[in-house]
């Protein structure tokens, strides 16, 4: 059987490159290694999909090659806007935006946007082949020898590596579509989870298992310079694990890990009060609370264990200790602790975790007017597996979308 373009992976980016193909006239297959296509889509934002992000551009995105990669022009080929038209015009999704640009389909279901996806490709004529796991891709003189592990075959004239990262390998994407690329010469960059609990240095973290805390959080690392240099801020909800952080704001702000070194995170527990009106409060309470020991000094005022972790990081060992010896220096250094509580990022928590994988095929090793591969005629990459990433927030479905959209188009 031969096939004018054999698409490798049926995920997001895959099937935005066969639409767009199927659309201009083309010859489409998408072969997909599990029994079902779109399984990662079905898991994103929690069973709902962040589609995408009304924010969307360069400066969400990072690679390892570069921090900054040159995609500006297939970003604007297919925006955000784009995409949220592409759904609703053509897969008859309605799509709503909620907090910080966040856009989800209406009924809350990522299913509703696989099934959207599935039955539009199917109507245009887009052949999909599940349980078809290539392990090897010939070169032969015109054409390509698609290679299952079952040793089916499919002759091709193009192909299209769309096989993602290797972070959720369950889902489908196991890191093989880079050893597909690295069978023809590519490279592949150092790879990196992203999206993911993070690991800290255990005595800054110790006892806190479990809990849970609002809190801003301002991630401080070194750039490719040597410079230390403060990155961003993100606010939400924190949690401490047994080996380190995660919660959404965790979630949010790894996506620094991967770019800089020596990554320290300074947490405010406190983001709603300044330094000098939380000194002022705990002043305060130091009156109301004259009769107690210290092990009462951050009741209702934040999680009880965290206070009187937070109390001792400050330096006050003895929990025994009565309220009203406190003295202004030591409410200080609470007061410090409370808003600036440092901790240094030694690790990711792995693949098997993370929702995105930084790094992948360097793109110069890609020509960026059509994402064909410079090594290779007629090999072309879409989605994750390029040296691409985006921040939490429907940024990398965005890349999945509009890299497919931008291949299909131009291949
Ligand atoms: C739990 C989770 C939640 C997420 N939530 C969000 C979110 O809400 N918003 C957001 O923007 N992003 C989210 N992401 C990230 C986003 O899903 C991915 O960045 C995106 O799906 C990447 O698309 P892709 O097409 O490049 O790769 P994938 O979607 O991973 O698709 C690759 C496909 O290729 C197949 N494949 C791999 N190797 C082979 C092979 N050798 N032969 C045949 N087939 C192969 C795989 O089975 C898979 O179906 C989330 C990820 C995870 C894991």
């Amino acid at each position: 059987m031969k096939r004018e373009i054999v698409i490798i992976g049926g995920g997001a980016s895959g099937f935005l490159t066969a639409i767009t193909a199927r659309k201009n006239g083309r010859d489409v297959v998408i072969l997909e290694r599990k029994d079902r296509v779109l399984k990662k889509v079905l898991t994103t934002g929690n069973g709902r999909c962040n589609l995408t992000n009304v924010n969307a551009s360069n400066q969400n995105y990072f690679g390892i090659e570069k921090t900054k990669q040159p995609i500006e022009k297939i970003l604007e080929s297919f925006t955000s806007q784009d995409a949220m038209k592409f759904f609703e015009d053509e897969v008859g999704i309605i799509c709503n935006e909620e907090n910080r640009g966040k856009v989800y389909p209406l009924s809350g279901q990522a299913a509703s946007i696989v099934d959207g996806l599935r039955f539009y490709a199917q109507s245009l004529g887009i052949e999909i082949i599940t349980d078809f796991y290539v392990t090897k891709i010939e070169k032969e003189m015109f054409n390509f020898k698609i290679i299952s592990e079952d040793k089916r075959q499919i002759i091709a004239k193009k192909v299209v590596l769309a096989t993602g990262g290797k972070s959720y390998p369950e889902l489908g994407s196991n890191g093989s579509g880079y050893e597909l690329a690295k069978s023809f010469g590519h490279t592949v960059t150092k790879l990196i989870p992203v999206i993911v609990q993070l690991k800290a240095e255990k005595e800054k973290i110790k006892g806190l298992k479990g809990i849970k805390s609002d809190a801003e959080v301002t991630a401080f690392g070194e750039n490719k310079n040597g410079e230390k240099i403060k990155i961003c801020t993100y606010d939400g909800e924190l949690l401490f694990t047994d080996f380190g952080i995660s919660g959404n704001v965790v979630f949010n702000i790894s996506y620094v890990f991967p770019i800089y070194k020596n990554v320290e995170f300074e947490i405010d527990f406190m983001p709603k009060f300044t330094y000098n009106e939380i000194f002022e409060i705990l002043k305060k309470r130091r009156t109301i609370l004259k009769d107690f020991t210290m092990e009462q000094f951050f009741n209702g005022v934040v999680n009880k264990k965290l206070g009187q972790f937070l109390t001792k990081s400050a330096g006050i060992e003895k929990l025994s200790k009565s309220i009203n010896e406190l003295t202004d220096n030591e409410i200080r250094k609470i007061c410090t602790t409370l808003k600036k509580y440092r901790i240094k990022i030694i690790d990711t928590n792995g693949f098997k975790a993370a929702q995105v994988t930084a790094g992948g095929i360097p793109l110069s090793e890609v020509n960026l007017e059509n994402l064909k591969s410079k090594k290779v005629k007629n090999l072309y990459f879409a989605g994750e597996i390029l040296d691409v990433y985006g921040e939490c927030g429907g940024f990398n479905l965005q890349w999945a979308w509009t890299s497919g959209y931008f291949l299909g188009k131009n291949l």
